[in-house]
């Protein structure tokens, strides 16, 4: 006797369709540099229509002309949480140094700033020395933080 195939549902549970998530994942792969934005912006191209159709007016135009902000708008939408790991920028993907005196070694800050874009970074190397706080490689943020 021949087994009966099961026939298996779509669950039901979500109203979020197929398309709806493989956009989430392409958002967040983006978001979080694990793509880059030229394979978004590829992917984007072959998939307007349909991306289209399941974003309101107002999102689907916000991704269209500011991709990053309006990917991130979307996803908090969706409720995905794209936060980045620690020690890694949320707007460039680029490693963050946190110096702290005493426990940082030289080797990691000169590594870090070979790494970097600073204008600055010679003097850094040369110094072997960054003022205490985080920043990350591409100078999108600098914190800087006094110990006494
Ligand atoms: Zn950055």
């Amino acid at each position: 006797m021949q087994t009966r195939m099961r026939t298996i549902k779509p669950l039901r549970t979500s109203r979020v369709s197929m398309f709806e998530q493989t956009l989430i994942s392409k958002l967040k792969r983006y978001v979080t540099f694990e793509s880059s934005s030229d394979d978004w912006n590829q992917w984007f191209q072959h998939n307007q229509y349909e991306i289209e159709a399941v974003l309101d007016r107002k999102h689907f135009l916000k991704l269209k002309h500011s991709a990053f902000k309006g990917a991130k708008k979307i996803l908090e939408q969706y409720k995905v949480d794209c936060s980045m790991p620690e020690g890694i920028c949320s707007r460039c993907g680029g490693k963050i140094l946190k110096v702290v005196p005493g426990e940082t070694a030289k080797e990691e800050i000169v590594a870090f700033a070979k790494d970097s874009t600073f204008k600055n970074k010679d003097i850094i190397i040369r110094n072997e020395w960054l003022h205490p706080g985080e920043c990350c490689k591409n100078g999108c943020y600098v914190t800087l933080h006094n110990y006494r």
